[in-house]
């Protein structure tokens, strides 16, 4: 397939305005993503000509409605290859997916003194949930370290494993230094041990080619606004034989069978998860922003932001006493930088005045930033509709800055 760049780009409205009356210039997209017009136009339609609540009418508007939200359902399972629809819980994003996941795995199946594995380049909602299952139920988090480039210990990994380690729930793709951990490296070691395995995929998701069942992966969490749909919604793909086990996360309409004072009876899957009426818009929105990274195809959109990484990569080391900020060989489209020690919010100030959004400050991501004696980077993030004037703009600006400071 073609990959288009001039159609792309026209096909997101946002990217054609202009920012302090110069061209928009958007490199926070791991931050969030921007929104192509068949997103905005499918949740203005859905507002417009079919707004009903799923799954319990009888009537025309609430039939369609279902229809849509469970199409939506079909595309993402087909997008990631679960074995099974009920294998997609729709959720408000990756947080609100890990936390189920920390309450109702730990409720299942850990005592106090299990174990959790996470990593060091964790997000902080990839640390807090256990935290909290740590403070109620006992349980222990261990910590994979990293090399200087942002690699994960994979020899410490291993020695990791205990007869309490429950379960792995490691970061695919760091949104602070762009690492791409190993997926399938982890998972088969994890399942040596015979231990399932959660993956973050908040940062991979719009970037790599992810299929579940070839990872041989349990659980995959990830947000719809990192993949150019709507914000609140996100899903927790787990596999059935562990989603049939666990509790549900949280009671109400929609995730029973029967309800009395004596006996509550739970729906079966993926309803039993989704308690409530979900974000519906959002979920058909999402639909359709997978069948629009389809029409462009994960692989292309891989290679083309490689390019676009591996171009901005060799500028941004051209400027003098720039420092990256993670040197994994294995990197997805973003980077981040100490610019002689310049401070982040200054630096990213005196880029929005030239119309370029960038990221700084911790990247919720604290413990991996005072791995490196950091409490900030700026970061540069891309997307397939960034291209090279872009970052040649990004270059210009940073060098602009570096000679006002020193
Ligand atoms: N994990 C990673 C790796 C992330 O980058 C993010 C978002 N920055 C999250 C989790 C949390 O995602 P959300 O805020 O959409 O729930």
């Amino acid at each position: 397939m073609k990959f288009d760049f001039d159609k792309i780009r026209s096909e997101f409205p946002i990217l054609n305005t202009k920012i302090k009356g110069k061209p928009f210039i958007y490199l926070d997209n791991a931050a969030t993503t921007q929104k192509p017009i068949c997103v905005i136009n499918k949740i203005q339609e859905y507002y417009s000509e079919v707004n009903s609540n799923i799954h319990r009418g009888v009537h025309y508007l609430s039939q369609k409605a279902t229809m849509e939200y469970e199409k939506s359902r079909t595309i993402i399972q087909k997008f990631i290859n679960a074995a099974s629809n009920d294998e997609i819980i729709f959720t408000k994003g990756t947080t609100d997916s890990i936390n189920l996941m920390a309450y109702s795995f730990a409720k299942k199946y850990m005592q106090s003194g299990d174990e959790v594995i996470l990593s060091m380049m964790e997000h902080h909602s990839n640390i807090v949930p256990w935290q909290i299952q740590a403070e109620d139920r006992g349980i222990k988090i261990k910590v994979v370290p990293i090399n200087d480039n942002g690699e994960l210990d994979i020899d410490a990994f291993e020695s990791l494993f205990t007869s309490k380690t429950k379960l792995v729930s490691i970061i695919h793709v760091s949104n602070a230094i762009g690492t791409i951990n190993p997926a399938k490296e982890i998972i088969s070691i994890a399942h040596s041990h015979g231990v399932p395995v959660l993956l973050d995929a908040a940062q991979s998701i719009q970037h790599i080619k992810i299929d579940v069942q070839d990872l041989d992966c349990d659980f995959l969490a990830f947000s719809g606004h990192k993949i150019y749909g709507p914000t609140g919604v996100g899903v927790l793909y787990g596999k059935k034989k562990y989603l049939n086990e666990m509790p549900p996360y949280q009671g109400g309409g929609d995730m029973i069978l029967s309800v009395s004072f004596d006996k509550t009876e739970y729906n079966e899957l993926p309803f039993k998860f989704e308690a409530g009426t979900p974000n519906i818009s959002g979920v058909i929105g999402l639909g359709s922003a997978v069948e629009y990274v389809n029409s462009i195809g994960i692989e292309n959109i891989y290679n083309y932001e490689k390019e676009l990484l591996d171009y901005a990569t060799s500028k941004i080391n051209e400027i003098p006493g720039i420092y990256i900020v993670g040197k994994a060989k294995e990197k997805c489209s973003l980077i981040s930088f100490d610019l002689n020690g310049v401070h982040p919010h200054d630096i990213g100030t005196m880029l929005d005045n030239d119309g370029i959004a960038v990221r700084t400050g911790q990247h919720c991501a604290e413990p991996i930033l005072c791995k490196y004696g950091l409490t900030a980077t700026t970061r540069a993030s891309f997307a397939f509709y960034n291209n090279k004037n872009e970052v040649d703009s990004l270059i210009k600006s940073l060098l602009k800055i570096n000679n006002f400071f020193n």
